[in-house]
């Protein structure tokens, strides 16, 4: 085995602790030195003289510490880490040309930067850091892989890349120009115009980036990349921000401005659009901030199953301890007789700023998830929070049949004032006390799995926008409420935090009978928690209509009528599939109009 020994740089705070990682490891106390306190003041630990017992990790008042033992095999494996005692990335998306890799995985397992070894804006370095390894010794490392030709076209200078990064809000920051102008001057194909007319840009074409909405800026980046004269096209999460329709469009953009022979990787998390995307997907497994592993390719059914079901044959590991399975569930076409309303409002007006909202009347139910889907700009926020008491109506009422019953709501947006100079501890500890007793179900099924654990002395309203937005789920969720409302809460999670909300929201639903609304354009973490879901339709910043709660088969046939796309079961794990357009069940489905399965 391989010791692998990271140290947080970031939560390792040498001068409010005393040192216990070096006081107590049993190879120091011994008159050995396994671990000591660096030139920056931080520790070392020397991989080649550790045990590994695990003392050091345990007595970290910061979590500080990760010591894992890894098979010797994998050693040969290892492209790159960044720094003795830092994360270690062993093997790489192997990109194929003409098709498009998707990769999925959990966050802090290498994903990134794999991508950046890929478009050769990192060199990797063998995990060698006395000397800069040649081009030859990377090559020959990974010498009868599938990866060979590809890193050898790399040390060649054969590869243009053009790499849509994840986070899109940094664009303004770094561009100044509108939406047409930096097009033009991004495009090397002669397509830009072409683009931006399929994914809508057209009518911003003179607006100036700054003024772009995330979902805006988001296909902007995509239409800029896809204009790029490159030999590999990456993709870092080109869903961020976008509603149901602009995703499987921007899917399709993809798929068709994307130079036949070149070779295209995306990084996604919302899974049925990598499904509907990708020709073959590698599964990125490993302990997230201390190693990551590359999975070998799979074609994309069995790939996204594989990761559902926690189980890589080909590797023969196990990356999850229990299977994801999607349920069919045969859930009531309206109100269920008997069962106890907990929420219910009339029919609804609500005027903002030029913008109308108009909802049919409806109900949430005790021991129910009413899942709410439509497109951006409809009104779907501003529904939920005249429910949650935030807005008030022009006309019609919200009503809770019986006074007591309390309301948890997460708001779409996570601001820092929130959290008004609370650490993460407080804001979980005033959600739930439970919430952070170790054996409880909350802090080992939701605050570890969401890896808030680790950030419970820091400032909540220090935290970046994503950890920010996992806190506020987690506390929206520990509450006990009876009526959760939760406005987009898997917007920043990767696709394992995304499964885990979706298990603690159908967990808390079903064994404490409350009642849940949830705004959410993954598909099939929506599939995955609803009962019933509300569909808003009409048009985007003018006026939005709320249709009554439907059973989940009737309202998704209408939402993807709307859409014109259609959805197969897969057979193994019950995840909502897209089917392909104009293939047989596509037509089949259209024809029947059955859009949600047959
Ligand atoms: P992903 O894209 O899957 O979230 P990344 O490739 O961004 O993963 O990062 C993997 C890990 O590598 C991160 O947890 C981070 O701790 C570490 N890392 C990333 N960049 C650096 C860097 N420049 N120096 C040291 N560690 C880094
Ligand atoms: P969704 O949640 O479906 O994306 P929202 O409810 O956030 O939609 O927004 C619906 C419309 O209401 C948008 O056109 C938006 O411009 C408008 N709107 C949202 N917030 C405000 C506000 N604070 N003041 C005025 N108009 C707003
Ligand atoms: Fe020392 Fe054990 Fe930590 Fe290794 S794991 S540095 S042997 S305390």
């Amino acid at each position: 085995m391989v010791r692998v020994a990271v140290v947080d740089r970031e939560l390792c705070k040498p001068d409010k602790c005393s040192l216990e990682c070096i006081r107590f490891c049993p190879i120091n106390r011994t008159g050995g030195k396994a671990i000591e306190l660096g030139e920056d003041g931080k520790p070392v630990v020397y991989e080649d003289v550790c045990i590994g017992c695990g003392i050091c990790v345990k007595k970290c008042p910061f979590n500080a510490l990760s010591i894992v033992n890894l098979p010797d095999e994998l050693e040969k494996m290892l492209i790159h880490r960044y720094g003795p005692n830092a994360f270690k990335l062993y093997g790489l998306p192997a990109p194929r040309q003409g098709a498009i890799l998707g990769v999925i995985g959990k966050n802090g397992t290498g994903k990134t930067t794999a991508l950046r070894i890929l478009a050769g804006e990192l060199k990797p370095n063998l995990g060698i850091f006395d000397r800069e390894p040649s081009w030859d010794e990377i090559i020959k490392r990974f010498r009868g892989t599938e990866i060979q030709a590809y890193l050898q076209r790399l040390a060649e200078g054969k590869i243009r890349a053009a790499h849509k990064i994840q986070y899109v809000d940094l664009v303004p920051r770094r561009v100044k120009g509108t939406v047409g102008k930096l097009l033009e001057r991004a495009d090397q194909r002669g397509v830009s115009k072409e683009i931006a007319k399929f994914l809508g840009l057209d009518r911003l074409w003179d607006r100036d980036v700054r003024r772009l909405s995330g979902g805006e800026l988001q296909k902007f980046l995509v239409a800029a990349v896809l204009s790029r004269d490159a030999d590999i096209y990456l993709f870092d999460e080109p869903s961020s921000y976008l509603d149901v329709r602009e995703r499987i469009k921007v899917a399709r953009a993809i798929r068709r401005f994307a130079p036949k022979n070149a070779y295209v990787v995306v990084v996604e998390h919302d899974i049925a659009m990598l499904d509907y995307l990708s020709d073959y997907v590698v599964v990125m497994y490993g302990e997230p901030g201390v190693y990551g592993i590359a999975s070998k390719p799979y074609g994309v059914r069995v790939g996204v199953n594989n990761f559902l079901k926690g189980y890589l044959p080909a590797e023969n590991v196990r990356i999850r301890s229990e299977p994801i399975r999607f349920h069919v569930r045969e859930a009531p076409a309206t109100v269920t007789a008997g069962r106890e309303k907990y929420l219910e409002w009339g029919e609804l007006l609500v005027k903002r700023d030029g913008f109308v909202l108009r909802a049919e009347p409806g109900e949430l139910q005790k021991g129910e998830v009413v899942g709410v889907l439509g497109p951006n700009g409809i009104g779907k926020t501003t529904f939920v929070r005249v429910l949650a008491g935030e807005l008030e109506p022009q006309e019609g009422y919200v009503y809770k049949p019986r006074e007591e019953l309390k309301v948890s709501y997460k708001p779409q947006y996570v601001s820092p004032a929130m959290f008004e100079g609370k650490t993460v501890e407080q804001v979980l500890r005033e959600a739930n006390p439970a919430a952070l007793a170790p054996g409880s179900w909350l802090y080992t099924e939701l605050v570890r799995r969401l890896g808030l654990h680790r950030l419970l002395d820091r400032r909540a309203d220090s935290l970046s926008g994503g950890e920010m937005q996992k806190l506020a789920v987690a506390a929206a969720l520990a509450r006990e409420a009876d009526i959760y409302l939760l406005d987009e809460p898997s917007a920043y999670l990767d696709v394992e935090e995304r499964l885990t909300v979706a298990r603690a929201i159908r967990r808390i639903v079903e064994t404490r009978g409350v009642a849940a609304l949830v705004v959410e354009h993954d598909v099939a973490v929506q599939d995955y928690i609803s009962d019933r879901v509300m569909v808003f339709t009409g048009t985007p910043g003018k006026e939005g209509h709320a249709h009554r709660p439907m059973g989940l088969r009737e309202g998704m046939n209408m939402f993807l009528k709307e859409l014109g796309i259609t959805f197969r079961r897969d057979p193994e794990t019950g995840r909502p599939r897209v089917n392909k357009e104009d293939s047989y069940l596509d037509r089949l489905q259209k024809r029947l109009g059955e859009y949600y399965y047959i």
